[in-house]
């Protein structure tokens, strides 16, 4: 008996497509297919944490602006440091931070100096008070082994004038904004964050506090995506949950891209009866492409509706939060005009074997975790379904298993994606 296959899918000719389409190849075509959000804010300092500098930052004075000392102790001239034996000087004034000595100190004298205090007249130098003998109110003995321009902060040593501080692009940090404060910068230039709407789709989903018939299930979906967007600079719009049929997709469709720089979606890719995700966005947008050589997170939809950039993920809860963090967030951060995402990874040694497929790349939930000889080593969380979302909460990171990788002994080295970098 032949069996017939009923296509009801517009782009059921490309359900031929194999998944050859690798991994790095996809996150290529995605980051070529998204171009920075136009638009900018200007934005108090403390109010720039975690945005994008929509400017270079250049600096307007030193840091530090004058010449001052590292250490509390004694200032004078570097040439008046004994050679060797020990010398007697006269203590003729006092320099704090914040309040200059504006004597001039003279060959055999010193000046008592605090830390951050600038450097008096005819000074360069300066002993640590350790290094002292205090011979009275008036007097102290330095011996040898000092040398000319120590324990000195040099003008402009941290930040010189008119030097870049702070390239375009870069997400500010704490450290920047300490950075910029110590500038006497106030306000700053930032990228308008960009809007990402997203919804779930599935009949079977329910919203928590909804009763729940046989086979419903709670949206998870939406939650583990509201996490992982709300810790990136984007504005976000929570669309909830939309009903399995074209005309419901459709209008989502179309109002998320009337108001969003990218749409995301979850569900509906499959090649189930249900699944339209692909026939709605060929017919009302593009398809760029939709299926990848990698597990899981297969079937993940890319293409785009008007100006903005669509991703139809995968159901499958894992799948969802797999290719969120491998190409939705490149193509967030680029969306947001910030620098190139390169989350770091780490060597480890992979306590146990490992069962992979070559042909495609592999995203395994691991636990890494640091052995008292300093190593780092990782073991597999266990059960690798696409639908064991708490894989993704016991583990602490990806284990990445390229194309070409095959099974693995224990023993192996392997590369690791710890999740506490992928922000
Ligand atoms: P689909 O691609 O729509 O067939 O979904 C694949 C699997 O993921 C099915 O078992 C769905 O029930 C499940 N799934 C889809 N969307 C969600 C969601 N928002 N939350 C939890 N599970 C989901
Ligand atoms: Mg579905």
């Amino acid at each position: 008996m032949t069996s017939i296959v009923i296509c009801t899918q517009t782009d059921c000719t490309k359900s031929e497509q194999p998944s050859t389409l690798t991994v790095a190849a996809a996150r290529e075509q995605i980051l070529a297919s998204s171009k920075a959000v136009e638009g900018r804010e200007q934005l108090s300092l403390r109010d720039s944490l975690g945005r994008i500098l929509a400017d270079d930052v250049i600096a307007p004075m030193n840091v530090p602006e004058h010449v001052n000392s590292a250490m509390d102790g004694y200032a004078l001239a570097g040439e008046e440091l004994p050679a060797d034996d020990s010398r007697s000087y006269q203590i003729v004034g006092t320099a704090y931070a914040g309040s200059t000595f504006e004597g001039h100190c003279h060959p055999g004298d010193c000046v008592r100096i605090m830390t951050g205090a600038p450097m008096p007249d005819g000074t360069d130098s300066v002993v640590m008070q350790e290094q002292v003998k205090v011979e009275s109110e008036q007097r102290i003995t330095i011996g040898s082994g000092h040398h000319r321009g120590q324990n000195v902060r040099l003008a402009g040593e941290d930040i010189a004038i008119g030097s870049s501080v702070l390239n375009r692009g870069r997400r500010v940090t704490p450290a920047d904004i300490g950075v910029l404060a110590s500038l006497g910068i106030g306000e700053i230039s930032v990228q308008r964050r960009p809007r990402v709407a997203f919804f779930s789709t599935g009949d079977e989903l329910r919203s928590i506090g909804e009763p729940r018939g046989k086979g419903e299930i709670y949206d998870s979906n939406r939650y583990s995506l509201y996490g992982m967007l709300k810790q990136q600079d984007v504005e976000l719009l929570d669309m909830g949950v939309v009903r399995d049929t074209p005309e419901a997709l459709r209008r989502a469709f179309q109002s998320a891209a009337a108001v969003a720089d990218m749409v995301l979606s979850s569900g509906g890719v499959s090649v189930g009866e249900a699944d339209y995700t692909k026939s709605i966005l060929s017919e009302i947008g593009q398809i760029q492409f939709w299926k990848i050589a990698m597990k899981p997170g297969r079937p993940l939809t890319f293409g785009h509706l008007g100006d903005a950039l669509f991703f139809g993920l995968p159901g499958n809860p894992v799948a969802v939060m797999v290719t969120f963090y491998q190409f939705v967030l490149p193509a967030l951060r680029k969306l947001a005009g910030g620098e190139r995402y390169n989350p770091l990874t780490v060597q480890a040694v992979c306590k146990q074997g490992i069962r992979k497929r070559k042909g495609r790349y592999e995203f395994v939930r691991g636990i890494m975790q640091q052995e008292t000889n300093g190593d780092i080593s990782v073991t597999s969380v266990g059960h690798q379904g696409s639908g064991i979302l708490t894989s993704m909460s016991r583990g602490n990171c990806f284990i990445l298993l390229p194309e070409s990788c095959g099974n693995l002994n224990a023993g192996d080295t392997v590369q690791v994606q710890p999740f506490a970098c992928l922000f």
